[in-house]
């Protein structure tokens, strides 16, 4: 009988392709990697589905694998649910969603092997009369301290090269030569597990308590509440089961000292998986969870597709934030996934934050998540007092008002270290002749370009173009072009002159581009070397600086006015956030907003009440307007080279889902996006809102056919977004 595989392939089609099997080739099974001709090439693939015969005018027509690449599928009947889940529920076509989960390696058919190093161990009962030279002797003593093999590196470092005096003994048969597998070390000097708080035992007790099946808690906890502790312990008592633990934290420049949090206190081989890794460092790594040598993964949103056979529990950190959600080709939330992930494996999940996102809280609201709340700072310290300040008062720098002045002086005099935020990267946002009033905008995008001091360049955050900053206006020729609004360049500068005895230190992408340059600024912070640091919100998630008393946020207005549904919710997170980074240590911290709208509702809210009255307050809007969590939204987005091609594409669209005067998802739209042209593009979405997600999701399975094949999606490029997180 033939067998004929359904294989997904790496091309953007919304379909699989059936290839025939080889008689012989009985390795194959669903999750292998397989080699397939297609067009003109061989590429790799993974085997979706198998099935037996067809029509056997079918089979001529058929193509055949070439060969298959492993012995054993590559991927465990768990991760392949995961990934066709994803692809199923976000639309995305299946052989993209392969790229996403897996690491280049794997797709490009790298060996499924551990790279291995060599290692050393006493042959013991060899222990015998010979006589030995001194460095014979000195290799012997070195390898008799350990159980385990010694590495030929870590032997080097220690004696120094000795490679003869090795082989001399391996001779000798006193010592043995080993592959190892380079597994992550362990820390031996652990530090005693902290005593719980009565909240932090509680929350650990009652997560424990529901450790044998899929269940979802939320750990509602202030800033510096105890939240990663209570992270380490549910940690330390799965790996006492033997279970694997995988933990999605937001940002990559917190992994470092996540990490050394968790070292100090476990005895447990910890894996990191992120995207500023080398692919042979994530290879190796997402091996290494494969094969059951990793006890803990650690990493970004990717990771949940993390392969882990034995996981036990699933940890998501600041879990409001909206790096989880990727925004180009698979558009997944990995909080999302993550739920999928622990509910398919039949584990408990664990979702934390000081400031849930508005779908966790509600559904914490309607008891589908057990909330868990921790009320107060660990360390005892209190939660800094929040000062609003009128940015239109008198300043004492572009972008900084006199009060705020004040307050870092007199922090920097007692000693004390000041963060401060602008969420606005380069010198200044607009460069404006005062004569013609021309501005200087993007090419490319309906966007202005952003002055870049340092480099001396206009830069465009949207597309990446770029051009020498300009001295003369290119209008009308004059000299006097004016620059306005303020970036974290122009700040840093102003606060080297306005203390030019103190370090200033700035940290935004433009400074942490290099691998490891993140990490070396928060050393630099944590040991107190820099004394004002000025960032974007990259530095607001998460980072315990002790030394830290006074927060200033320079621009908070942005939020207020914005279009986005989400910006209110956004705006609250990021000040609490932020709020969160002062007075971690023994001493206290006070908080400056400089905003120009301080009656605004939304900032006495945020000064008199706690995030839950406002999210309870922002999320009866929601149910109002029946925007997400309580409706759902799907956008369908296309650009083109001309605007007119991807609303005739999206009109289309729309017309084919409102054939069958179905009226359970409104479609909206088409409308031009809010910044229409973006990296030569002309862009345009539809909204699709509804009360019924599975009707939904129904409508778009039973359209997609035609819509892929329509004529007028040729000319663009498209894509479905479903629970988009901001409708811009
Ligand atoms: P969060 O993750 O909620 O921001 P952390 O777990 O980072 O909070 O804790 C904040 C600070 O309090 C850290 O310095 C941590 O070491 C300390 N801490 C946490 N729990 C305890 C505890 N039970 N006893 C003493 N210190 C604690
Ligand atoms: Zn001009
Ligand atoms: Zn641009």
């Amino acid at each position: 009988m033939s067998r004929i595989a359904e294989i997904a392939l790496p091309c953007p089609l919304r379909q699989t392709f059936d290839y025939l099997i080889n008689p012989s080739s009985l390795e194959i099974k669903i999750g292998s990697r397989v080699k397939v001709p297609f067009g003109s090439r061989e590429i790799i693939g993974f085997v979706v589905s198998i099935t037996e015969e067809k029509d056997p005018a079918d089979l001529e027509r058929l193509k055949k694998v070439i060969y298959c690449l492993d012995p054993a599928p590559i991927i465990s009947k768990a991760l392949f649910e995961l990934i066709h889940w994803t692809s199923h529920y976000y639309h995305h076509p299946i052989g993209d969603c392969y790229q996403v989960a897996l690491p280049k390696k794997i797709r490009s058919g790298e060996p499924n092997t551990l790279k291995t190093v060599n290692a050393w161990s006493l042959v013991k009962q060899k222990k015998t009369a010979l006589r030995f030279g001194k460095k014979q002797q000195e290799i012997i003593h070195f390898l008799d301290q350990s159980d385990q093999a010694i590495s030929q590196k870590d032997l080097y470092e220690q004696l120094g090269s000795c490679r003869s005096t090795l082989l001399n003994l391996l001779e000798k048969g006193v010592i043995e030569q080993h592959e190892d597998i380079k597994k992550p070390a362990i820390e031996t000097n652990l530090i005693p597990l902290k005593i719980l708080n009565s909240e932090q035992s509680h929350t650990v007790k009652d997560i424990w308590n529901n450790k044998s099946s899929f269940n979802v808690s939320l750990i509602q906890g202030i800033t510096g509440s105890g939240k990663t502790e209570v992270y380490i312990q549910l940690t330390a008592e799965m790996l006492a089961e033997n279970r694997q633990v995988l933990i999605l934290i937001p940002e990559i420049g917190l992994t470092e000292q996540f990490v050394a949090r968790f070292k100090q206190h476990l005895s447990a081989k910890i894996v990191v998986i992120n995207s500023s890794m080398n692919e042979t460092d994530r290879h190796q790594a997402w091996l290494l969870a494969q094969s059951g040598h990793a006890d803990i993964v650690i990493g970004t949103r990717s990771a949940v597709f993390t392969p882990l056979d034995n996981l036990g529990l699933i940890i998501i950190d600041e879990e409001h934030d909206s790096s989880y959600k990727q925004q180009d080709s698979l558009r997944y939330h990995a909080r999302n996934v993550a739920l999928m992930r622990a509910k398919q494996a039949d584990i408990p999940i664990v979702l934390g934050s000081a400031t849930p996102s508005l779908e966790s809280f509600y559904r914490a609201q309607s008891q589908q998540y057990r909330l868990l709340t921790l009320t107060q700072r660990a360390t005892g310290a209190v939660l800094p007092e929040v000062m609003l300040v009128d940015s239109r008062g008198p300043k004492a720098v572009n972008g900084l008002s006199t009060v705020l002045y004040k307050a870092i002086e007199a922090e920097l005099a007692k000693d004390n270290q000041v963060l401060l935020f602008i969420n606005k990267r380069g010198y200044a946002p607009v460069l404006m002749c005062h004569d013609c009033q021309w501005q200087a905008s993007c090419p490319d995008c309906d966007a202005k370009m952003i002055i870049h001091q340092g480099r001396y360049q206009l830069r465009c955050h949207h597309c990446g173009f770029n051009q020498a900053l300009i001295k003369n206006c290119p209008e009308c020729e004059s000299a006097d072009l004016g620059h306005y609004g303020v970036g974290t360049e122009q700040i840093e500068q102003s606060l080297q002159t306005l203390f030019p005895a103190v370090p200033v230190l700035r940290i935004d992408r433009d400074t942490t581009q290099k691998v490891g340059a993140f990490a070396k600024l928060v050393s630099e912070i944590q040991q107190g070397g820099a004394k004002i640091l000025v960032g974007t919100q990259m530095l607001a998630k998460g980072h315990d600086f002790h030394d830290v008393t006074l927060v200033g946020v320079l621009d908070a207005d942005q939020g207020l006015f914005s279009a986005d549904f989400r910006a209110t919710e956004v705006l609250a997170q990021l000040i609490i956030q932020v709020t969160g980074r002062a007075g971690r240590g023994e001493k206290s911290g006070r908080v400056y907003i400089q905003s120009s709208q301080t009656e605004h509702p939304f900032w006495q809210q945020l000064l008199h009440h706690g995030y839950s009255e406002i999210a309870a307050a922002l999320l009866a809007e929601r149910k109002g307007s029946l925007m997400p969590p309580v409706g759902s939204l799907c956008v369908i987005r296309a650009r083109g080279k001309a605007q007119v091609l991807s609303l005739d594409f999206l009109t289309e669209v729309a017309g084919l889902l409102n054939q069958g005067h179905q009226n359970a998802v409104l479609v909206l739209g088409p409308v031009p996006a809010m910044m229409e042209k973006r990296a030569g593009y002309f862009r345009a979405q539809l909204l699709l809102t509804t009360q019924n997600r599975k009707i939904l999701h129904q409508l778009l399975d039973h359209h997609m056919p035609a819509i892929s094949s329509l004529k007028s999606s040729r000319k663009v490029k498209w894509s479905i977004d479903i629970d988009p997180i901001d409708l811009m």
